[in-house]
C-alpha cells in the first residue's frame, strides 16, 4: 500500500515566524510533505536559513523578512509568494512575542505591540492570504495560540489576552470561510522546548523549572517543536477537510478539558 499523499495537487504554504522554534519545525515538516514553503520572519536571515535547510533537503522554499505587524509589508510579501511559488493556500500564523511582565507594569506600548503581533498580525495575514484561498476554493489556516489563553498565566495578561483573541478569531473565521472550502483551526501549545521558552526559564519566569513542569505533565516530557509541526501538518492535509473551528490541544495532557 502506498501512503496517502497530503494533497491531490501542489500546494504553497506561508509560515510566519518560521526562522526559529515551532515555526521552523512546521516549515520543515510542510516541505517534507511536499508543499512549497514561504518562510516569513522578522529576522530575514533566519527565514532564509530555514528556506535553505528545506532546499538542502530537496524541497522548494523562499525566506522573506516580514514583520506581521506591518500590514503593507504583509501584502507585499503575499504578492512575492504568489509570483515566486504560486498562490498560497496554506497559512500558518505562528509568529508571536511572549513577554513576562507584572500586570501593573505593563506599559501601553508593550500591550499594543503584543496585540499588534499576536492578534492583529494573525488577522492581517489571514485577510491578506484568504483571497487566493477563496479563488482556489481550498485553503487551510492554522493559528498557533497558547494554553495561556485557556488556563491563564500570571505575568502574561497581555499575551494571554492576545492569544484568547486568536482562538475567537479562529472560531469565527472558520464559520465564515467554511463554505468556501477553507478550514481554520488553532493549536494552543504548552511548554514546548524552543529558544524563547528556554530564555523565559533562564530568567525564572516558569516557576519551579522544567523538571517540575515535566512531573505534572501526564506524558512526562516537554513538548518538542516537531509535536506541534506534525499536528499542524495533519490539519493542512486534504484529508483534514472536515476539521474546522477547533482548538486542537497538543500539550502532553497539560490541559485536559
Ligand atoms: P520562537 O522560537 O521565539 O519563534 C518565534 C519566531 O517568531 C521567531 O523567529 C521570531 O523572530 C518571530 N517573530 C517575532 N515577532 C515577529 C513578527 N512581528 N513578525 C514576524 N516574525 C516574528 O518562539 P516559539 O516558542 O517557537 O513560539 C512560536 C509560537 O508558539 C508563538 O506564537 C508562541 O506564542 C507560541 N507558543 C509557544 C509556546 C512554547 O512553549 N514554546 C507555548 C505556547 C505558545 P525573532 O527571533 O527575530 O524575534
Amino acid at each position: 500500500m502506498s501512503p496517502v499523499p497530503a494533497w491531490s495537487e501542489s500546494r504553497t504554504a506561508v509560515v510566519t515566524g518560521g526562522g526559529s522554534g515551532i515555526g521552523r519545525a512546521i516549515s520543515l515538516r510542510l516541505a517534507a510533505e511536499g508543499a512549497a514553503v514561504a518562510v516569513w520572519d522578522l529576522d530575514a536571515d533566519s527565514a532564509r536559513a530555514t528556506a535553505a535547510a528545506i532546499e538542502d533537503a530537496g524541497g522548494g522554499a523562499i525566506g522573506l523578512g516580514v514583520d506581521v505587524a506591518d500590514r503593507p509589508r504583509v501584502d507585499e510579501a503575499v504578492a512575492e509568494v504568489r509570483a515566486q511559488l504560486g498562490p498560497a493556500t496554506i497559512l500558518v500564523n505562528n509568529a508571536g512575542i511572549s513577554p513576562f511582565e507584572r500586570f501593573l507594569s505593563i506599559s501601553r506600548e508593550s500591550l499594543v505591540r503584543v496585540l499588534a503581533v499576536n492578534l492583529v498580525g494573525t488577522f492581517d495575514c489571514c485577510q491578506a492570504v484568504a483571497p487566493d484561498m477563496i479563488d482556489a476554493r481550498w485553503g487551510r489556516i492554522v493559528n498557533i495560540s497558547s494554553s495561556s489563553a485557556q488556563v491563564g498565566n500570571a505575568l502574561q495578561v497581555h499575551y494571554a489576552a492576545s492569544k484568547a483573541g486568536v482562538i475567537g478569531l479562529t472560531r469565527s473565521l472558520a464559520r465564515e470561510l467554511g463554505p468556501k472550502g477553507i478550514t481554520v483551526n488553532t493549536i494552543p501549545p504548552s511548554f514546548v522546548d524552543t529558544p524563547t521558552l528556554r530564555g523565559s526559564a533562564e530568567k525564572g519566569f516558569l516557576g519551579p523549572g522544567a523538571e517540575e513542569h515535566v512531573k505534572t505533565t501526564p506524558v512526562r516530557r516537554m513538548g518538542q517543536p516537531e509535536d506541534i509541526a506534525s499536528a499542524c501538518a495533519y490539519l493542512a492535509r486534504d484529508e483534514a477537510g472536515f476539521i474546522t473551528g477547533q482548538v486542537v490541544g497538543v500539550n502532553g495532557g497539560r490541559t485536559i478539558c
